[in-house]
């Protein structure tokens, strides 16, 4: 009985739900283009806690002026993602504020992204004042031409500075694993007063972070190239730039706008209310309300997945740290 006199209402609450529903799905048809996925690698960082023995730090190197290089590459890191999101790229960055995630864990951040290209923001340092100017190291053969362009970037980007152009060079002892283009970027050298002085200044930490978007959109010309339809996507969706992302889709990048949210609301208000009614009206057992699905991560692997990932990324890391050769590992203490 109770069943026939719902009937009528539960029919009106469907029919309302999906007149209101119909317009969401098909805004959520018009998706945004795909935006290339960049992954940012600020160098170092960490501060020593008493607190916390274990914690890990690195400063980095310490300029002649006292200028630390994790500061540097942080402020150049968040600078340059503010500047590729303008450009509708999709940042993934590895660190966003003063901590020293492990060599492995930023690895693992830019391979989870799947990010098309890997950058990692360094400055260089030597015992002796002289050596000065922007280098671009490479991990791998088939990093060549993206090591090229980014140094072609550098040296026209920072010419005004005088920045010396000291070329690109091999330097597989760093990262290896990750299978996207990579480079390691060193504009500057905090050891060289005349690089030092201009590292202290908002101009040249801003100038740098331009010419490392200018490598990074000569390389990869898609980007400028959906650049007018990621916006235009955005406009009309009164969308601004995404929030940004520490880790791989750790913040959902698709944002309802206030607009949008009032129908979202109603419809779900709607639906609820339907489903709830039908629950009543109909005998016991007749719906199944499905279960949540299992626990998993925000970068869409389950946490026993990434475990798993982790420790073999640490396996192939440390076998491999254990196998470099003296010389490599100098030079690792250099930067
Ligand atoms: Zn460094």
């Amino acid at each position: 009985m109770a069943h026939r006199l719902l009937t009528v209402p539960l029919t009106a609450l469907f029919i309302g739900g999906a007149l209101i529903a119909a317009p969401l799905s098909m805004q959520a048809a018009s998706a945004p283009p795909t935006a290339v996925t960049v992954c940012l690698d600020p160098g170092h960082g960490g501060s020593p806690n008493p607190a916390n023995p274990s914690q890990p730090y690195d400063s980095g190197a310490i300029g002649i002026n006292g200028i630390e290089e994790k500061n540097l590459t942080l402020a150049v890191g968040l600078r340059l993602r503010t500047l590729l999101e303008e450009d509708g790229v999709h940042v993934v960055m590895t660190r966003t504020t003063n901590t020293d995630p492990s060599i492995y864990q930023r690895e693992e951040t830019c391979v989870m992204a799947k990010a098309a290209l890997f950058v990692s923001i360094h400055f260089n340092s030597f015992t002796s004042p002289q050596p000065e100017g922007a280098l671009v190291l490479y991990p791998k053969p088939s990093d060549i031409p993206f090591a090229t362009t980014m140094e072609h970037a550098l040296v026209s980007g920072l010419a005004k500075w005088n920045i010396a152009n000291d070329g690109i060079q091999f330097d597989g002892h760093w990262w290896t694993h990750a299978p996207m283009p990579q480079v390691t970027v060193e504009s500057a050298y905090v050891s060289n007063p005349h690089d030092a002085a201009l590292l202290t200044t908002t101009t040249f930490l801003n100038a740098d972070a331009a010419a490392i978007r200018s490598g990074i959109e000569a390389y990869d010309p898609t980007i400028l190239h959906i650049k007018p339809a990621i916006l235009a996507w955005r406009t009309a969706h009164h969308e601004a730039p995404p929030p940004s992302t520490t880790t791989a889709g750790s913040q959902s990048r698709t944002k309802h706008s206030s607009s949008n949210a009032l129908p979202l609301l109603l419809a779900l208000l709607v639906v609820g209310g339907a489903a709830v009614l039908l629950r009543r009206a109909l005998p016991k057992g007749s719906i199944r309300i499905r279960g949540s699905r299992p626990a998993r991560s925000q970068t869409g692997l389950s946490r026993t997945t990434l475990r798993q990932r982790h420790e073999l990324l640490g396996k192939r890391h440390s076998s491999y740290l254990r196998s470099r050769p003296p010389e490599a590992q100098a030079r690792r203490q250099k930067r």
